[in-house]
């Protein structure tokens, strides 16, 4: 990810805080939007602070770094953990595309499911990451454009999120809610959601990563 692709998701995060925070405040604490922020401004520093050499890993190390100094809440933790996870798996030299693309959401799902042990359909941002990662395995790649690609993981995404309403909670904050979290989306789903059409609307217009 370029410091650019980065400064897309940092702004659009930044002009959903309170989006967020409503979500939250449903089936949480009310500070989603708030914790996110704190980790997009953190990140913005940090990237003001990359010298020269700006690639992939780089980038998303500079920013899981700032993530997890500067974000208290479950998201902040796992969020940046999945981060530095996928620019452990990055080269210097790693290009934009689908094989890139699987083994960077499978490195953040895998790590964030060591931490938080959630699984899919526990009602979490992983509904979101997960249902990305797949859209990108080779075997529902064939014959398909990257662009193709990049609209099937966002509609994916999106019914991801979608789907997180008829679930109930399972972890963090919201299982505390029980049966009661049906009918809401989950805020850390939604984040993701918001991260992931920022960077595929960058990676359309730029075809760079
Ligand atoms: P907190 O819950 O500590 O207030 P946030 O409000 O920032 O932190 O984040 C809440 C989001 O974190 C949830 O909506 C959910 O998506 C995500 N989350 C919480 N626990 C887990 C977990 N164990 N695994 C995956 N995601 C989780
Ligand atoms: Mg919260």
């Amino acid at each position: 990810m370029t410091r650019d692709a980065a400064t897309a998701v940092i702004k659009a995060i930044l002009s959903e805080k309170d989006f967020l925070n409503d979500l939250d405040a449903k089936i949480g604490d009310g500070d989603h939007g708030l914790n996110m922020v704190r980790g997009a401004t953190a990140a913005s520093d940090a990237l003001n602070e990359l010298n020269g050499d700006e690639n992939a890993k780089n980038v998303l190390q500079a920013v899981g770094n700032a993530v997890i100094m500067n974000v208290g809440g479950s998201a902040g933790s796992l969020y940046g953990a999945g981060l530095l996870a996928a620019a452990e798996i990055l080269d210097e030299n790693a290009v934009l595309n689908a094989k890139t693309l699987e083994n960077v959401f499978s490195a953040a799902v895998n790590e964030i499911q060591r931490r938080g042990q959630a699984k899919l359909g526990d009602k979490t941002l992983l509904d979101v990451l997960i249902p990305i990662r797949d859209t990108f395995k080779a075997e529902n790649c064939v014959g398909k454009s990257f662009e193709t690609l990049l609209t099937e993981a966002r509609d994916a995404a999106r019914d991801g999120l979608e789907l997180t309403k008829s679930l109930i909670a399972k972890k963090g904050r919201a299982a505390a809610f029980g049966k009661d979290s049906i009918g809401f989306e989950d805020p850390g789903a939604a984040s993701a959601l918001i991260i992931f059409r920022a960077l595929c609307g960058f990676w359309k217009d730029s075809r760079r990563f």
